[in-house]
């Protein structure tokens, strides 16, 4: 449903052709110099509609997306890495408990917030991802930790914890996440399973297509740096109600997160059954490296063609290595900005 693409151009050549050269959207403009670098965040996807929407709550949301994508931006200006600017962007949002990750985590069925977390190199293509801690303040730095302080990619439950303590990361008690809005997410949803007369397994309001949309709010990012390397991490409460140790696509690298130098930076967000089984993150990289399309094209296929096909939905913002970057998502909304290397920002919520 929709799209979004920035691109670059040289200010000459809007004299010289007389091209549009600001970047608006739905506006794709041909790219004629490489940016030095480039950021792209998300804050979930899902049912998000003006008409559910205060001014108040969307001025809140749009203030955070944008202090989160400056605290990358700036790392990213100040010749930073593609690394650091993911994390401390992250960082940002799992601290604020309007998005459904680190403070605002979603609750599961047993009434405990269960975090996932990943996050990738995309020189090294090394990659550290943790599932289902409930101490860790920020997830996202335990996966960075996985990555460059274990011989693993994945950790999960306790011993991940364990893990965390002992490299020295913030633990909290698990009451910490607690949030009156999720919580009251999932009595409603409990609620609604108590009257939900087929108890077939598959048909519980986990699945109900009139709620499912309501529990989204991963937070995700995707940054090129400086020295032409990209990065992507993701980070997660997973869904409302989840149980049973689920563990949504946000830590399974190719699916919630991906990144390579020789194609592009992905984050997803969305249904994450359907992320896992469509290997989305991982497919937009690997049409761009095995059949040499673009970005756009790449992200246009796997969610419509592919992860939209199964049933799913969500989308992922992603940056490729010569900087351009992608929304795309089968949703009414995706919580979303960008910022190129002069500082030019956007910030979204609806599809249109
Ligand atoms: N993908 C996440 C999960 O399934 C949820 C989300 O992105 O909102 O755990």
């Amino acid at each position: 449903m929709k799209k979004f693409i920035l691109f670059f151009t040289l200010p000459f050549l809007f004299f010289a052709c007389n091209e549009n050269t600001k970047s608006t959207e739905e506006t794709p403009i041909k790219i004629t110099e490489k940016p030095e670098f480039a950021i792209v965040i998300h804050g979930g996807a899902g049912t998000i509609l003006r008409k559910n929407m205060t001014p108040e709550k969307e001025a809140e949301y749009r203030a955070k997306l944008k202090e989160a994508i400056q605290i990358g931006y700036e790392i990213l200006k100040n010749g930073g890495t593609s690394l650091d600017a993911v994390t401390k962007t992250i960082n940002v949002m799992e601290d604020s408990p309007l998005f459904n990750a680190g403070k605002g985590a979603v609750f599961t069925h047993e009434e405990t917030n269960e975090m996932d977390a990943s996050i990738m190199d995309g020189k090294t293509l090394n990659a550290g991802a943790s599932a289902g801690t409930t101490t860790v303040k920020n997830p996202i730095d335990l996966a960075r930790a996985v990555m460059e302080q274990s011989p693993h990619v994945m950790l999960s439950g306790k011993g991940a914890e364990n893990f965390a303590t002992e490299h020295g990361l913030d633990i909290l008690d698990p009451s910490y996440f607690y949030t009156d809005r999720r919580f009251k997410a999932l009595q409603r949803i409990k609620d609604s399973e108590k009257t939900e007369l087929d108890h077939d397994e598959k048909k519980t309001a986990f699945y109900d297509a009139d709620i499912k949309n309501s529990k989204f709010g991963t937070v995700g990012c995707a940054a090129l740096d400086k020295d032409g390397n990209l990065a992507a991490g993701t980070s997660t409460g997973g869904m409302t109600n989840k149980r049973w140790g689920r563990i949504g696509d946000s830590p399974i690298i190719g699916s919630g997160t991906y990144a390579n130098n020789a194609t592009c930076a992905v984050s997803s967000t969305g249904w994450g059954e359907y992320f896992i089984r469509a290997q989305v993150a991982h497919d937009i990289s690997a049409m761009m490296e095995y059949k040499g399309v673009s970005l756009e094209e790449a992200a246009r296929e796997v969610i419509y063609n592919k992860m939209g096909k199964l049933g799913g939905d969500g989308g992922i913002v992603a940056v490729d290595k010569d900087g351009n970057m992608v929304f795309e998502f089968n949703t009414e909304g995706m919580y979303r900005a960008s910022m190129n290397d002069k500082g030019e920002l956007v910030v979204e919520i609806y599809e249109k």
